[in-house]
């Protein structure tokens, strides 16, 4: 099942010619979810061609407006193009607000119903669910209230060997019965076990999202052993003063929250224009975690 992280901005408060601030988009089965909507998002949707048509779930991290500026003309250009889907948007709830101001003032409506879910809890929350992934949203530490996403796969059922089905002449019923675990009673009356007719289901993958924060030194507590943790690193070590003073990470710090959540690989990013090359922040990051990688804007990275 596809499961790919798409960045579409790499970059901190301010656009460089080469990065954009904040957006994502997380893959899952041709679906698309988008998390953060900066300035930009849609040109970098169409440039990596996301479907528009497809996404129905916004998930915002927090209102500093390098995280949601692009937002408005997202919802604008969904109305041009004639939407009549239902759109949900999960964010800290000042959103609502500011985005019925921007529609009142301007005298516009929308022509398809947005749904807001306002994120508000103090502990981990699941606040999206379908067939094949949850995804929950934590508290991270910012100047503004701030939330981290964690998109985990369900637990998937076991895999029946074709040859079972073959040799058994298996019906979907009994299928259906061994996929959730059951023996096979033989036509002679014997029991097969379960393991001799499954092979195991695959490993359950899941992606962290953390940005705008504060290195947390009990991050561990919402989750542990993601295969990717993104965490920002706007600054380098010689910065750290005023990493502290702004609420956010140095790329050092970014790379001790992967080790103290035991994550299989980290993705760096959100960085100060101020670094007109990231080798130095990679670099800190990697001695302390080898298994980083920088995001940049259009890197496609499959789970
Ligand atoms: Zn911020």
């Amino acid at each position: 099942m596809q499961f790919q992280i798409r960045i579409l901005g790499s970059s901190s408060a301010l656009p460089t010619s080469t990065r954009m601030p904040t957006a994502q988009v997380v893959l899952y089965n041709e679906t698309p979810f988008l998390i953060d909507c900066a300035e930009g998002t849609q040109m970098q949707l169409r440039k990596c061609s996301v479907p528009f048509g497809k996404l129905q779930n916004i998930f915002i991290s927090h209102l500093h407006g390098d995280h949601i500026y692009g937002l408005f003309g997202l919802l604008s250009s969904f109305n041009l193009l004639g939407r009549k889907q239902e759109l949900n948007i999960y964010a800290p709830p000042k959103l609502k607000e500011i985005y019925e101001t921007v529609l009142n003032l301007n005298n516009d409506t929308l022509k398809y119903k947005v749904n807001f879910h306002p994120l508000m809890g103090e502990g981990k929350e699941l606040i999206f669910e379908n067939k094949n992934i949850e995804v929950y949203s934590f508290p991270l530490k910012h100047s503004k209230p701030v939330f981290g996403f964690l998109f985990t796969e369900k637990p998937k059922q076991k895999n029946i060997r074709k040859d079972v089905i073959e040799r058994y002449e298996l019906t979907i019923a009994e299928i259906i019965k061994i996929k959730a675990g059951e023996d096979l009673i033989d036509e002679f009356g014997e029991i097969i076990q379960n393991s001799e007719l499954t092979t195991k289901p695959g490993e359950i993958r899941s992606y962290a999202f953390c940005t705008d924060t504060l290195p947390l030194k009990d991050l561990n507590k919402y989750f542990t052993k993601v295969n990717l943790l993104y965490h920002e690193a706007t600054f380098a070590t010689e910065d750290e003063e005023l990493s502290k003073e702004t609420f956010h990470s140095t790329a050092k710090q970014a790379a001790e929250i992967a080790k103290l959540t035991e994550s299989k690989k980290l993705l760096i990013g959100h960085f100060s224009s101020r670094y007109k090359v990231i080798d130095k922040l990679l670099g800190e990051a990697v001695e302390v975690f080898p298994d980083t990688i920088a995001a940049d804007d259009g890197m496609l990275i499959d789970l």
